[in-house]
This record gives C-alpha cells, structure tokens and sequence, in this order.
C-alpha cells in the first residue's frame, strides 16, 4: 500500500506499509514529515504594463469647493467630520483629496455619485471596454490580469453580476446539490481533492502472469493539475513566451507544449517540455517523456512510441475532424489534442461543449475510453470554462490565450483564428516575471476548480469527466419549463 508520495515526477519516493510496521515511531514520523501535499506557490506580481482602469471619475471642481465651504461652517470643530471622504476605497484620499481624484482605485459602488450627484460622475472606462471581442471579453481579460497578479479566486463582494444563461460555456450549469464531504475540507486542505490528471494509455483490464506480475502495465505520465500549456500561434515565435512556458509547467508539475526546434534551440527539454515534431526522426532532447505530432501520422506514430515516448496526435477540429479522429484511433493513437478555434468553434459551426461530447460519447461506444486520453484546446478563456470542458469529456485542457493575458499581452484583431494574432507583449518581457504570472494563474484557476469540486461532491477531477449528469444545459431546462408557452422559440405557436 503506497502511504506517501513527495511531489518528483521523475523519482518517486514510496513508503509501504509493511516498512511502517517494522519502524520505530521516530523513524514512522519523519518519514511522514518528508510528505507534503501538492501546492501552488503564488505571490504578488505587479503588473508591468497596467490594463485600462475600470472606471472614470469625473469631479466638479466648482461644486466640491462649494461643499467643503459650506461643510467648514456647519461642522466647524468636528473636524473629523468635515474632512471624510466619500469614498472608502481611497479615490478622494489622494493629497488635494477629490480636487485630483484617483480613478484607478474606483471599484464603482457609486456611493459618490448617489451622495453627491451634482458635481461627481463615474463613468464605465471605454479604453477597458474596448480590449477583446465578443468571446474573449474585457471582463475575461480583466479577470485572468487579476488572477495572475494576485494568485487567488477574485472576490468582488457584490455578489454574482454576471448573466444566467448565455452562450459557449454559459450555457451550462454544474449541479451543486450534493453538498457533501469533500466539501470545504477538501478547499482548506484537511482532506484531499485530487487534481491530478493521466495523460496515456490506460489498459481495459489487467492481465498477469503465473506469478501475478502485471503484464499489461498503464503507459501515460501523470500531471498534477488538469491543464496544459498550448503552443502560442505560430506567428508568436518569441523565445522569452517559449522559456516563460517551460518553467512555470516545471513549476508546476504540467506540460508545455513548445515547437522541437524551439526546444532545442533554447535548450528547454526536460520532462515538462513536449516538444512538437511532425516527423520521428526529429531530435528530441534528453529527458522527453512526451511529444506532439502536428497531424496523425501512422509511420512517425509508431516509431515515437518505439523510442519510448508518449505521443500526442493534434487533431484540427475542421470539416473533417471526425474521420481524422476515427483515424488516429484505428491507427493507435492514445492520446488525442482536439484543436478548436479561440471561439471554442469545429469547422462545421458547432461549440465545444458539444464537440466535446460527441468525441467523448464515440470513445465511451467503442469500450476504448480508458485506452484514450483527450486533450482539447480552444475556447477556454475563464476558470469556469476548465470544469465545463472536463464535464464535456476532456481529459486535460490546453490553455492558450489565457496564458498570453496573463503576460499582459495586448490582442487586437481576428483573435478567432487559431494560426495567427496581433499580439503586442509588453516591452522589457522578464522571464521570472511572467514565470510566475503563469504560475499564479494555475494557483488561482486550480483553486477554483477545487471550489467546484468541493461544491459538487466530487473527491477528484478524474471523476468529473463526462460527468453530463451532474450539469445543466440552460437551453434544455428552459425548453423543459417554458415549452409550452406561446411564443417561445421552438415552442407551441
Ligand atoms: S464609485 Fe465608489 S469606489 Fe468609485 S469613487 Fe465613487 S465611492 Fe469611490
């Protein structure tokens, strides 16, 4: 029986229990001592290029002076009084208080503007507004700046603002009913919820020899963290993003998805490094436990796994995705990298959630799902995206615009294609800088996942995929109550 793991994937330190039993109490507890559960270190990183302000707040300077005139007289000796500010979070706290009023420091409560709406104004800041497109929201781009500023879960204390009900990943409820154990001790670490994740091949079954020596043993890698770090577009070829990738997934204990040539240019090979090749003769550095083919091929297929590396298959979630699955399947592969666009869309106008699902389903039908490990990439620009997406049959998600944000990179344009992005990254990009920027973005989207986790009752992530029944699909359930009523779409005419 395995008691204790430390966190090395390449030397795994295992206690048995038969060795407990014959040590000495002392000795049993050291041991234990050299256990440590798995955490993300996050500390506070400034930003180096600051995003827009939330908010303007605009000041009649007139109308102030007029207050503090008349304010002077009627409260002349309660001074206290006379010189309170408006506002509690410090945009009139500046040294002429509100004659030179500190925007950035607005969290928009419009607390001043209901108390003194002649002369104050707070105005949504149009410069944030404008960052983004309709997938990839300003709000999104606001939040994951920051999560990896800060490393934690965003608290807004005004309750939850956004819509109920939307499109892509809004569409989807997780079933919060069973508020059982693992619950908040798994959050604050008196229990474990697992977030580790298989990456390869599981076998069906297990099948052993006369002695009972296992023949068929699991050939896959495991990650502590449901999610991988995806190749930056192809146009973004910049060697402090790639060196930036390959540090915070060692870091972590994750894999980074990196260009072969890049890998060995920057000598970034390691175990935490899948280098992505399209041929097998490709020069994989030392230490490489996985790679990525860039499209299914049979022959490169079999040679990568004869050198004994894991191989991933990308797989573009164009027209054809199907047959290209199907393919890679028949051919062997185990491990499969759905590619959809930065929308979350296939070739054929369909969304994630249900692409997913349908690769999932297909692998569930054919009794080979365990065989197969599903990556997906695309789509995901928010924590809550990373549930949904394993919910829809993922096995691990690849991030990839998030983690661009998260440097504080700048997108403009067509963010939709998956090859190509005006991407602006901000000057003086310091390694350890955006090492932990990454860094504090997993801490930050892990430690809401482990809040979903807890609040459905689910003891590890490995569990939830597939898990349909344990979500909602908003379009359903309102079809379910409202169908009858006239004039709702699809309803009774
Ligand atoms: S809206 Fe609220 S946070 Fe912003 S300046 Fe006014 S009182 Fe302060």
């Amino acid at each position: 029986m395995v008691l204790a793991k430390e966190r090395e994937p390449e030397q795994e330190v295992v206690i048995k229990m038969s060795e407990v039993e014959s040590m000495g109490l002392q000795e049993a507890r050291a041991r234990a001592d050299t256990y440590h559960r798995y955490h993300i270190d996050a500390k506070e990183t400034e930003d180096l290029w600051k995003i827009p302000r939330r908010f303007n707040v605009k000041v009649g300077k007139f109308g102030l002076a007029k207050l503090i005139f008349k304010e002077f007289f009627k409260y002349f000796g309660h001074w206290e009084t006379v010189f309170s500010r408006p506002c509690t979070y410090g945009v009139f706290s500046g040294p002429v208080g509100g004659f030179l009023p500190r925007p950035d420091l607005c969290v928009g409560c419009l607390r001043c503007e209901v108390q003194h709406p002649d002369f104050v104004t707070v105005t949504p800041n149009g410069e944030l507004r404008a960052l983004g497109d309709k997938y990839l929201t300003w709000q999104h781009i606001s939040t994951i700046d920051e999560e990896a500023r800060k490393g934690g879960v965003p608290v807004r204390g005004q309750g939850y603002r956004g819509r109920f009900g939307g499109p892509g990943f809004d569409g989807m409820f997780t079933d919060m009913s069973e508020i059982v154990r693992p619950s908040r001790d798994g959050i604050h670490g008196r229990e474990l919820i697992g977030t580790q994740v298989d990456i390869g091949s599981k076998p069906m079954h297990l099948s052993f020899d006369s002695s009972g020596n296992l023949l068929n043993q699991p050939e896959m890698l495991t990650i502590q963290v449901p999610f991988i770090y995806s190749a930056p577009p192809k146009d973004l070829a910049d060697d402090g993003v790639f060196k930036i990738m390959a540090t915070a997934a060692a870091e972590i204990d994750s894999m980074a998805l990196i260009p072969v040539d890049d890998v060995n240019r920057l000598s970034l090979g390691g175990a935490n490094v899948a280098p992505i090749v399209n041929c097998a003769g490709c020069d994989v550095p030392k230490g490489t436990r996985m790679v990525e083919l860039r499209s299914w091929n049979n022959q490169a297929h079999s040679e990568l796994s004869a050198k004994g590396l894991l191989v991933s298959v990308a797989i573009s979630m164009s027209e054809d995705w199907r047959s290209k699955l199907e393919e890679a399947i028949d051919g062997g592969a185990s491990i499969l990298h759905l590619y959809a666009d930065h929308h979350g869309m296939d070739g054929e106008g369909g969304f994630l959630m249900d692409t997913l699902a349908e690769a999932h389903m297909s692998l569930v039908e054919k009794g080979i799902r365990d065989r197969v490990t599903l990556l997906g990439s695309g789509g995901v620009a928010g924590a809550d995206h990373l549930p949904k997406a394993i919910i829809s049959g993922l096995d691990a998600v690849g991030l990839d615009h998030a983690l661009l944000i998260a440097i504080q990179a700048r997108l403009t344009g067509d963010t939709q294609n998956r090859d190509s992005a005006t991407v602006q990254l901000p000057k003086k990009l310091d390694i350890d800088w955006g090492r932990q920027r990454i860094v504090n973005l997993s801490c930050s989207w892990r430690d809401q996942m482990l809040e979903i986790l807890g609040a459905m009752g689910v003891r590890e992530v490995r569990r939830l995929r597939g898990e349909f029944g344990r979500s909602m699909r908003c379009a359903e359930l309102e079809a379910e109550a409202f169908g009858d009523i006239e004039g709702f779409p699809g309803g009774d005419a």
